[in-house]
């Protein structure tokens, strides 16, 4: 075991303390994976400003990585309460403003489905 991870967010990180650092385990679903099964994923997408910085790689398991596919990681997580929730607790070495963003999508559907008047269906 190494000592607790204090790698600064800035810091490139390389694929294997990616997952190190998250205990081989995805960060959205808390499957367990090994490095074959499992993929950094950007939480902010290249195309969208994100970089390699390790305040913006998390690890992912192969299920989780395909649902997010191209999505605003901000409309996955706010699609998914349980997944933000498991994301939330495990990815707090995140850039703040990432977890800001998705705070902030969840506000915004708040008062948007308050404006509507059909109920949720929660089975
Ligand atoms: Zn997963």
């Amino acid at each position: 075991m190494r000592d607790r991870d204090t790698t600064p967010r800035h810091v490139t990180l390389a694929r294997e303390a990616v997952f190190a650092r998250d205990g081989y385990r995805c960060v959205y679903c808390g499957a367990e994976g090994t490095a074959e099964t499992l993929s950094v994923d950007h939480v902010q997408p290249r195309v969208r400003g994100g970089d390699h910085s390790a305040g913006n790689v998390v690890t992912a398991c192969g299920a989780c990585n395909a649902r997010k596919g191209h999505r605003r990681h901000t409309d996955f997580l706010a699609d998914e309460p349980d997944t933000w929730r498991h994301f939330r607790a495990r990815a707090g070495y995140l850039w703040p403003r990432l977890l800001a963003a998705v705070e902030e999508e969840l506000a915004r559907r708040a008062t948007r489905t308050h404006r509507e008047t059909r109920a949720p269906d929660r089975g």
